[in-house]
């Protein structure tokens, strides 16, 4: 089985930690080894600039990231290979990884619409405007503002509309998500749970799931543990939970993978990395049907990737 994994941030841990190897380094949930052994076919790697970072370095910073990516991750490998658009991705050879660039928060970019058409022609295609505070294209969830989209937040969305990429609303203000479905063509939530289930401000609730599904698209359940419950240690069962909300919602082939591995300190109890994968797909496969189950893990991503 493929398996598709929409955000994880090991380009950010990465860039922490010069010394780690993408192949096998120990601190990685992602790593080279753990894809392949689970059977990866494609990662999305987000570029996340860690908020210590200076507003004057942190372009600078998504340069340095962008650059671990290729370098790091994708030139020393033969079966590592940059993919772009959903034709790309579709015509990768079996046995090949596709590795996609993303940008999780346009604090990178400043104020500068072309620093944001820069990293999309160095191969990101997929961007969340902000992380979970303000900056000068929206709100985050956290912030206590609430503030939507700014002019120059309408203009970022423009410039995704007209480059076939996506605009991620996980992590985004209540009002900036509805004003994403309102402006944007290509939408996804990357990274993001069922409110109903639990609670935390960065899940969605069920107007929120529902606007998705009729905007078509991708849904990124997540494996962070805070974000599957928060009563209790959180386990693959509460991640199946998650899913079957959302399929009775009517968002079955909406629903996605985005683990947030290397984004995350803790992990659920019986998914501690990559190399667990197919524990998770084990129970997929219990309950689901081989067609949903592909839908979840790769199939429905693939075919919502803007080109
Ligand atoms: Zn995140």
């Amino acid at each position: 089985m493929k398996i598709y994994d929409a955000h994880c941030d090991v380009l950010s841990k990465m860039w922490n930690d010069p010394s780690l190897s993408f192949l096998d380094g120990e601190d990685l949930h992602t790593n080279l080894k753990k894809m392949r052994s689970a059977g990866a076919s494609l990662q999305m790697f987000a570029v996340y600039i860690p908020e210590r970072v200076p507003d004057s370095a942190k372009f600078d910073c998504a340069l340095e990231m962008v650059d671990i990516f290729y370098d790091r991750v994708v030139k020393p490998y033969d079966d590592v290979v940059a993919v772009y658009s959903k034709e790309e991705a579709v015509r990768l050879p079996a046995g090949k990884i596709g590795a996609m660039l993303t940008l999780e928060g346009c604090d990178a970019i400043g104020r500068e619409i072309t620093r944001l058409k820069t990293l999309i022609r160095l191969g990101v295609r997929s961007v969340g405007l902000t992380w979970n505070y303000g900056n000068a294209a929206c709100d985050g969830i956290l912030e206590s503002r609430g503030g939507g989209l700014s002019d120059f937040g309408k203009e970022i969305v423009q410039v995704h509309n007209e480059n076939d990429v996506w605009t991620d609303v996980s992590h985004l203000s209540v009002k900036a998500f509805w004003d994403v479905i309102e402006h944007a063509d290509h939408v996804i939530a990357t990274h993001s749970n069922v409110k109903k289930i639990c609670t935390h401000p960065r899940n969605l609730d069920d107007d929120q799931l529902k606007a998705l599904i009729k905007k078509d698209a991708a849904i990124g359940v997540t494996f962070v543990p805070k974000f599957l419950r928060n009563d209790r240690k959180a386990s693959i069962s509460d991640i199946l939970e998650h899913i079957d909300y959302i399929a009775s919602l009517g968002g079955i082939s909406n629903i996605v993978l985005g683990s947030d591995f290397d984004g995350i300190d803790q992990v659920p109890s019986d998914l501690r990395s990559y190399e667990d994968y197919p524990k998770l797909i084990e129970e997929l496969e219990r309950r689901y049907s081989n067609k949903e189950v592909e839908g979840f893990l790769w199939r429905n991503l693939l075919e919502r990737i803007p080109s």
